[in-house]
C-alpha cells in the first residue's frame, strides 16, 4: 500500500529523517512510536507532501508519489489527520465535512467510499450539531471531525498523528473504537501514537523511531509482548 525507501526529509537544508524505510501493507495497521522530537510528525509531513523529500522514495501501491503536491497524494488515496487537526474553526461542521466531500468526489472507484451519511453514522453526536462552528467543539469532538473529514476524502490509507493526545480517557476509548471499525473494514492505517497501550491495541505491528531513524521493527509477536514493550518504553520513550 505504502512504502518509504531510504527517505530523508527535514526543514530548509537541515535533515531530520535519515534513511527511513517503512511499509504499510493493504489492510494493515502500523504504529510509529518514539519520544518527543524523534521525527514522527516530520515523517507524516513528508509522506503527505507538506515538506519535500530530500532523498529516497515514497511509493503508494508501487507508484512513486514523493514529487506530487499534497492534494495529488490525497487523490491517490492518502489522507492524514494532522496533530492539531487544522479544521476551519469558524465554519460549521457541515461546511467542514462538505468541503472534504467535494474533494473526495474526485476519487473514482475508491475502495472505501465513505459518504456524508456514513460519517454521521460513525460519529452520531454530529447529527445534532451540523450547523455549529467547529471552533466551539471539545477537543475530542474536533478530533472526530478531523477523522470524519479525512474519511470523506475516500482514502485507502489513513494516517493519524497522535489521535489520543490531550483527550479524556472516555474520549480516547471512542476514538479507539472508530479505529477498530476502520481496521475491520480493511482500511490501511498508519498511526503515530505516544501512548504505547493505545498504539498496541490499534495496530498489527510497529516501528520505533529515535533521532530521525527507525531503530527497531516490532513484528506482531513483539508488539504484543508486554515485557518487551516495557523495555522499549524505558529505552526509547523516556
Ligand atoms: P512530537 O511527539 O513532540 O510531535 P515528533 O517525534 O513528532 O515529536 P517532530 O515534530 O517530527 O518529532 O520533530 C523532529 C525534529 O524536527 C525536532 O528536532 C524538531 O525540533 C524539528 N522540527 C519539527 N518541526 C519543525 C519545523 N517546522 N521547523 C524546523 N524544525 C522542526
Amino acid at each position: 500500500m505504502l512504502a518509504t525507501h531510504q527517505l530523508r526529509a527535514g526543514y530548509g537544508s537541515v535533515a531530520v529523517l535519515f534513511d527511513v524505510d517503512i511499509a504499510v501493507g493493504a489492510g494493515e495497521s502500523i504504529a510509529i512510536i518514539g519520544a518527543n522530537g524523534a521525527g514522527k510528525s516530520t515523517l507524516v509531513r513528508a509522506i503527505c507532501g507538506l515538506i519535500p523529500s530530500m532523498a529516497g522514495t515514497i511509493e503508494k501501491e508501487g507508484r512513486p508519489i514523493q514529487s506530487l503536491p499534497p492534494h495529488a497524494r490525497a487523490e491517490h488515496g492518502v489522507a492524514v489527520v494532522l496533530e492539531g487537526r487544522h479544521l476551519f474553526g469558524e465554519l460549521s461542521l457541515e461546511s467542514n465535512l462538505r468541503i472534504a466531500e467535494t474533494q473526495g468526489s474526485k476519487r473514482r472507484n475508491a475502495r472505501f467510499d465513505f459518504s456524508f451519511e456514513d460519517v454521521l453514522d460513525l460519529f452520531p453526536f454530529m447529527r445534532g450539531r451540523l450547523g455549529a462552528p467547529v471552533g466551539v467543539f471539545s477537543g475530542g469532538e474536533q478530533q472526530m471531525v478531523a477523522i470524519g473529514r479525512a474519511l470523506l476524502l475516500k482514502p485507502d490509507l489513513l494516517i493519524l498523528d497522535e489521535p489520543s493526545t490531550g483527550l479524556a480517557p472516555k474520549v480516547v476509548r471512542e476514538i479507539v473504537a472508530v479505529i477498530q471499525t476502520l481496521r475491520q473494514k480493511g482500511m490501511s492505517l498508519l498511526l503515530i501514537e505516544q501512548h504505547i497501550g493505545v498504539a498496541s491495541e490499534c495496530s498489527d505491528r510497529a516501528y520505533v523511531m529515535s533521532l530521525g531513524k527507525i531503530v527497531k521493527e516490532l513484528d506482531s509477536t513483539d508488539w504484543h509482548d508486554q515485557s518487551l514493550l516495557a523495555e522499549i518504553t524505558q529505552a526509547y520513550l523516556g
